[in-house]
């Protein structure tokens, strides 16, 4: 009967047979703006396919570029290089304009929206990010649908996560999302880019972020667009290293939403195998989500090859004996990343010791760690409980 029907679909976004709740869904600039003209037409027809969504119980956060954009037509700022300054202008008043534009289409479905900013420090803190993930989770109770950009108008590169594929995936960590839809100008991931090359090639699924599917990617031929394939590349590593999907696809026409539950839109899925983990158990599982995402942290530590090897191949901690250099500067408890010799980032976690403790220690073994650093000093720089490897 028709009832059950619908009943099995409920709680669901089903897309080519597999069912998912909680959804991320980022929009890219060029869907907001086109030739300097903002594309109601196209964003009321989103807000009618997102609503339709919602009303069979999923939960959905939107993570949208365009708030430059806007503000360049705002402040007739338009075709030519901005300074930071002017961009960051153009951030804060083309933020209002966005939210505006959102608040207005989508109260007309009856549905509120909230507006987050972030930088990277607001994630990479695990005090900031979890606070963060409250809020998001009671937007999401109340049925608020939750509108996440870069903060744009304060970050400059040091503190920020530069690119909103990126951004996208960190939200759906921090919420526990199964899907992170990406959409963009194309329909997915080329061996090539097909804005360029004719006979570029389509890749419909891809398990594994291989060497290989990192070359294909390359930056962006758009005047408004940022990261390019590169970005959405790393962005579906990270999605996929917290086993969830992550779909690449065209938003430019009307109905994405809905062709793609009806199998109608084409599409790139990063869905990840399964794979043994070479983490601590007693790691939480969001824990090790946060630190799977770590963007632009302050600072690493470059361990050696024997250390590489261990952290590889067995569920141990990292141990000071182990580590050659630091680079940048970081607090005690801070997440930082790990790197090989190569300066390959092999991994992140929470470090012991502030930066300066650890120069001190650099290749030293527990008894002389406490000489240096005193009796209470802890013998890991990084416990495995901690601890992510890639
Ligand atoms: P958005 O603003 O939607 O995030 P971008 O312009 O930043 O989009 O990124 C999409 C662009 O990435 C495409 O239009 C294309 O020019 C470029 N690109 C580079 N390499 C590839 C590739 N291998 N496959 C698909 N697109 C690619």
């Amino acid at each position: 009967m028709p009832k059950k029907k619908l009943e099995l679909n409920k709680n669901n976004m089903e897309i080519n047979n597999k069912k998912y709740h909680k959804i991320i869904l980022k929009i890219g600039s060029s869907l907001i703006v086109d030739d300097n003209q903002i594309r109601y037409k196209w964003i009321e027809n989103l807000a009618e396919n997102i609503s339709k969504i919602l009303s069979n119980n999923c939960k959905i956060i939107i993570v949208t570029s365009g708030a430059v954009a806007l503000g360049r037509i705002k402040l007739r700022l338009l075709d030519k290089k901005l300074t930071l300054p002017q961009k960051q202008s153009c951030a804060s008043v083309g933020q209002i304009e966005l939210m505006s534009i959102y608040k207005n289409i989508f109260n007309k479905h009856n549905y509120e929206v909230a507006q987050i900013l972030l930088t990277a420090n607001d994630c990479n803190l695990r005090k900031n990010f979890l606070n963060c993930k409250n809020t998001c989770e009671e937007l999401l109770k109340n049925n608020i649908i939750p509108i996440i950009n870069e903060n744009d108008s304060v970050a400059v590169d040091e503190i920020k996560i530069g690119d909103n594929d990126r951004l996208s995936a960190r939200v759906a960590q921090m919420i526990k999302a199964d899907l992170v839809i990406l959409l963009s100008d194309i329909d997915g991931l080329y061996n090539k880019n097909p804005k360029i090359y004719k006979d570029a090639k389509h890749i419909a699924i891809v398990n594994k972020i291989s060497k290989d599917i990192e070359k294909m990617a390359k930056g962006t031929s758009s005047k408004v667009g940022t990261g390019g394939m590169i970005t959405k590349i790393m962005a579906s590593k990270m999605v996929m290293s917290s086993q969830s999907d992550c779909i690449i696809t065209n938003g430019t026409d009307l109905n994405v939403l809905q062709k793609l539950v009806k199998g109608k839109q084409k599409f790139t899925i990063f869905t990840p195998q399964d794979k043994v983990s070479k983490t601590s158990k007693h790691i939480s599982e969001s824990k090790k989500n946060w630190l799977a995402g770590l963007v632009n942290a302050k600072g690493s530590v470059v361990i050696n090859e024997l250390a590489k090897e261990k952290l590889l191949t067995k569920k141990v901690s990292l141990l000071p004996v182990g580590a050659i250099d630091v680079v940048g500067s970081f607090a005690k408890n801070e997440a930082i990343f790990i790197l090989d010799e190569k300066r390959q980032h092999i991994g992140s976690g929470i470090a012991n010791f502030n930066s300066q403790e650890v120069k001190q220690i650099l290749q030293k073994n527990s008894s002389e760690i406490k000489k240096i650093l005193g009796s209470s000093a802890k013998k890991e720089l990084i416990h495995i409980d901690n601890l992510f490897i890639l």
